[in-house]
């Protein structure tokens, strides 16, 4: 039997699962809701962006969308790493500028360790 380790939890993984949704709760005021159910924007609320400062809509609804997108992207760059780069999980020391220890710190910043 094989373990596919992208998908084992690991300790900082204790986010929603996703795939999450954006919704726009009312039209033209800037308010977007993220879910996991795309049918309800009630049901399995993760988040809602309001209007803040001086972004504009557009704005607003790009940053409602790239944090829907989150569990998508944490889940895809973990599979990257396993697949991609087995075994350079200690490979790297404080400070390295590599894609690698980018993605692996970025990964640990959305699992709360950094
Ligand atoms: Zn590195």
């Amino acid at each position: 039997m094989t373990t596919d380790p992208v998908n084992i939890p690991s300790q900082g993984s204790l986010h929603t699962p996703g795939p999450w949704h954006v919704r726009d709760l009312h039209p033209g005021r800037c308010t977007f809701n993220i879910g996991t159910n795309p049918n309800d924007p009630y049901e399995g609320e993760v988040a809602v962006v309001f209007r803040a400062g001086r972004h504009v809509q557009a704005h607003h609804k790009a940053n409602a969308r790239l944090i829907a997108a989150a569990p998508d992207l944490l889940a895809a760059l973990k599979r990257l790493l396993a697949t991609q780069y087995p075994g350079t999980e200690n490979h790297h020391e404080t400070g390295c500028r590599c894609v690698i220890h980018e993605a692996q710190t970025a990964i640990a910043k959305a699992e709360g360790r950094s």
